[in-house]
């Protein structure tokens, strides 16, 4: 299969990116970062873009640093660079823990971390890891910058806040208390296939009872949140058996479960009690 036809824009500054993609995003002028969902998207004709942003030759967008409070992904970071812990924080740890489950080796090493947030596949890794750490993205055009936290930025199906002229350059996800323990869970029929459903959870401990509990699940429903009421299942409880599946109940009973090709919104359902209970025994 081939694409249709396109023209590509290979811009070396921001600003000469967000010129063009202000110019050619009203012709379905869309960026491209690794290509590994919008590449395969055009040769099934499934989109038919006029224009592409080729972003990977533009100057800073390949910035991966920390500022002592939150660690900065700029719109160029692939996937790979998480392999191995970016931070001394917990949530080093964390990423390069979660990042196996992203498909296979050669797309991590094309496919990036805000292409797969802009993409939002439901079951994306990246996703559910912004959510359930109230990550907030940073969205530039050529009207400026707006910062759009987690909440606000999944709002259905493949479906962001980001506007049609909008990159998103780079997001923020704040650094972890040296204590938080986290765990994540996912379940797909093969490796590398994106997951029918996934969990990661953070929460730390105080005085021997779980505080600051965040259950994000991803996968279940149109775009991954955290669920409040598995995390007030949590939090005041001692970590073990008896508080993870009292969460992982709630969470079940809390998703408003996808029904599609590959399974039944029950089945799904259930996958959500498992996951989240085996995130949080992971974590403990
Ligand atoms: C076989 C296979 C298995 C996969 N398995 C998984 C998996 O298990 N989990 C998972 O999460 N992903 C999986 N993926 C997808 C992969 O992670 C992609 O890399 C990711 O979804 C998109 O990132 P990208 O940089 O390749 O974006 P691209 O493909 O370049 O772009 C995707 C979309 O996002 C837009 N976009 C990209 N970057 C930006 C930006 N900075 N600002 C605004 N819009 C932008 C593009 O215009 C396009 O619409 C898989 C892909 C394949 C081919």
């Amino acid at each position: 299969m081939k694409p249709a036809p396109f023209v590509r824009h290979v811009p070396r500054s921001l600003d000469e990116a967000l010129k063009i993609l202000a110019e050619v995003a009203p012709q379905d002028g869309r960026v491209l970062a690794g290509g590994q969902s919008l590449v395969p998207i055009m040769a099934f004709r499934l989109a038919k873009p006029a224009h592409l942003v080729d972003i990977n030759e533009v100057e800073g967008l390949d910035r991966l640093a920390s500022d002592g409070k939150t660690l900065s992904i700029g719109a160029r970071v692939r996937h790979a660079a998480f392999h191995k812990p970016v931070v001394d924080n917990p949530l080093g740890q964390l990423l390069a823990t979660v990042v196996r489950h992203i498909a296979h080796y050669p797309i991590r090493m094309r496919g990036t971390f805000c292409g797969s947030l802009a993409h939002s596949d439901p079951s994306s890794e990246w996703c559910l890891t912004a959510a359930t750490l109230d990550a907030t993205m940073v969205a530039k055009s050529t009207h400026g910058e707006r910062l759009i936290p987690a909440a606000d930025f999944f709002e259905g199906l493949m479906s962001t806040a980001l506007a049609e002229d909008e990159l998103l350059a780079e997001v923020r996800l704040p650094l972890l208390p040296d204590d938080t323990k986290f765990g994540f869970n996912e379940f797909n029929r093969r490796a590398g296939d994106f997951a029918m459903a996934a969990s990661l959870v953070t929460y730390r401990r105080d005085g021997g009872k779980i505080v600051d509990a965040h259950v994000g699940v991803g996968g279940a429903e149109p775009a991954p949140r955290r669920i409040p009421e598995a995390e007030a299942a949590l939090n005041g409880q001692a970590p073990g058996d008896a508080a993870f599946r009292a969460a992982a109940e709630a969470a079940a009973t809390a998703v408003d479960a996808m029904e599609d090709h590959q399974t039944t919104a029950d089945y799904r359902r259930d996958l959500v009690r498992a996951v989240v209970r085996r995130a949080l025994e992971s974590s403990a």
